[in-house]
């Protein structure tokens, strides 16, 4: 039987109504996506001890950053506009110090939305803080948001790329529940999807062994999309000549 790698996935702190707390949470379609591909989702909450992310390290198999609000736009060294959405403190922090750990041990990495553009950024990139006021001309890239809606956009995906060698082509409708798209690339990263107004939907590392990052949400598509579950399916595979390099002696 193939090893199942386990896949750390940060949470996100989430409100509840009411005077109940907010609690650490993720949305079931990533939890289901990384286990139908044949791994083990580890929900990671929002440690205060540098000392548990330090415990960590050589544990994981593959590093998912999941979708969600805005990263705070101090980290690409510019100052929030009013679109942009209060910063999660601790969730910024716990991801950019997951991410960096990942690229230092070329840990499989696979980011989703938020995820790619905290990627982008922790490789030195820029973001565009919202589409709408700083692109304007651009396509609608929040046609999908509500949970009824189901629209989606066209990607022109680069030959040769991995995720065009995933998807099988170089044209894919992808769904699109962002305000923000990267700028500036940072160092290393290819793009290497875009929609036709040029907005960055999906960036490489090629010089890794597996570190990818869409716009888009895969984890919404599973279902009625083949490519979607590759995309998934490919990921966790990456992840598998980890197990035994990490499991503890005598196992
Ligand atoms: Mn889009």
């Amino acid at each position: 039987m193939n090893p199942r790698p386990l896949i750390g996935m940060p949470c996100a702190l989430v409100p509840r109504g009411g005077t109940l707390s907010p609690v650490y949470g993720a949305n079931p379609p990533y939890v289901h996506a990384i286990e139908a591909a044949g791994g083990i989702p580890v929900l990671l909450p929002l440690w205060e001890q540098a000392e548990s992310l330090e415990g960590l390290r050589g544990r994981l198999d593959g590093l998912l950053l999941l979708g969600g609000g805005d990263l705070a736009p101090a980290y690409y060294g510019e100052d929030a506009i009013p679109q942009t959405q209060p910063p999660e403190v601790a969730r910024d922090r716990l991801e950019l110090d997951l991410l960096r750990e990942a690229l230092d041990d070329d840990l499989p990495l696979l980011g989703i939305c938020r995820g790619l553009q905290m990627l982008n950024v922790a490789l030195g990139g820029t973001l565009v803080q919202d589409i709408p006021a700083q692109l304007p001309g651009a396509l609608n890239h929040e046609m999908s948001s509500g949970g009824h809606e189901d629209r989606r956009h066209p990607i022109a995906i680069e030959p040769g790329s991995r995720l065009a060698a995933i998807i099988g082509a170089t044209q894919h409708p992808v769904n699109s529940y962002h305000h923000q798209a990267i700028g500036r690339l940072g160092a290393q990263a290819r793009a290497v999807a875009r929609t036709e107004d040029g907005v960055v939907e999906a960036i490489e590392l090629p010089e890794r062994p597996f570190a990818l990052a869409v716009q888009f949400h895969p984890e919404r598509m599973v279902e009625d999309d083949p490519a979607m579950r590759r995309l998934f399916e490919a990921f966790v595979a990456a992840c598998r000549p980890r197990v035994h390099a990490t499991a503890p002696a005598g196992s």
